[in-house]
């Protein structure tokens, strides 16, 4: 595989980072994960105007203009033949002389900027789509900027391990009493024919395949309804799904080994499947 490092397309074998860099010692960094659907980029603007955010909040300059970041992606969907899959990007605050808590001079210590290709041949039609997963809820015990896209990923793998011991495939995070997001998805319910899910704050990552998705449901004349739910009302409701840029729209049919509906992903989850991948390959470019 062709991966990308400052600047360069290098073999993956010769990439190599410093172990000064603040993304190894510190998790100072944020990324992001650009589906390839058809050898083309979904919702590129999306994912780089989300970047732009992450690191304004971190006060990290964007050292590569979105232009660039482009043609980086085609470049490394073309070099790696990537029909189905993602693209990877991580940025972080650099490698300065010597490990310090206080951020050094971005004159001084450049970011590293990383992209490799992933490739996921038939993706759109995994497993996990025609059944459904299974969730378990857990404390949410993440940091409170879950806004920001960091590679502070430990706690969330944390979860997924807790979804395999229990015999599942995911988490569900709770705080307060109410469902905050999987660990690298969104979460749905669906009551009738309205889809409920929880608003936009701190305490989430602001989804791009929720931006998408959502307005596809109001331009279906689905009823949307941002607000905060529990596992209890979760359990109860008609169906449940999750939703992120590598599983897009993908059914869950068991939380906390409560069926959902039939336990089988149900149409709303379906219907709102089918127009996500198809619009979105209509848009990627
Ligand atoms: N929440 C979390 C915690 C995530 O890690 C992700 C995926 N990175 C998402 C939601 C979904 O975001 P997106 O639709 O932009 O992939």
């Amino acid at each position: 595989r062709t991966v990308y490092l400052n600047g360069e397309y290098v073999a993956e074998n010769e990439a190599k980072v410093s172990i000064f860099d603040r993304g190894f010692l510190m998790a100072d960094g944020v990324y992001e994960v650009t589906s390839v659907l058809d050898g083309k980029l979904v919702d590129f603007e999306g994912h780089a105007v989300r970047l732009d955010r992450s690191l304004s909040e971190l006060g990290m300059k964007n050292p590569i203009t979105k232009d660039e970041l482009l043609a980086v992606h085609r470049e490394l969907v073309t070099r790696n033949d990537v029909v189905d899959g993602g693209v990877y990007l991580q940025i972080t605050r650099g490698a300065p002389a010597d490990r310090d808590f206080a951020f050094p001079d971005p004159e001084t210590t450049p970011c590293t900027v990383v992209l490799f290709t992933q490739s996921k041949p038939g993706v759109t039609e995994s497993p996990a789509s025609k059944t459904g997963i299974k969730v378990i809820s857990i404390a949410d015990e993440r940091w409170g900027r879950r806004d920001i896209k960091t590679v502070q990923l430990l706690y969330p793998s944390m979860g997924k391990m807790m979804a395999k011991a229990a015999g599942c495939d995911d988490a569900w995070m709770v705080e307060d009493g109410f469902v905050t997001e999987g660990t690298s998805n969104n979460a749905y319910i669906v009551k009738g024919n309205k889809i409920i899910t929880r608003a936009l704050s701190n305490d989430i990552l602001h989804g791009i395949t929720r931006a998408a998705v959502l307005r596809f449901a109001q331009e279906a004349q689905m009823e949307v309804e941002e607000r905060n739910f529990t596992i209890d009302e979760a359990k109860e409701a008609d169906e449940a799904f999750i939703t992120s840029a590598t599983m897009f729209v993908n059914g869950v049919v068991e939380i906390d080994g409560a069926q959902i509906g039939d336990g089988v992903p149900g149409h709303v989850s379906k219907r709102l499947r089918e127009i996500y991948l198809d619009e979105s390959r209509k848009v990627a470019i």
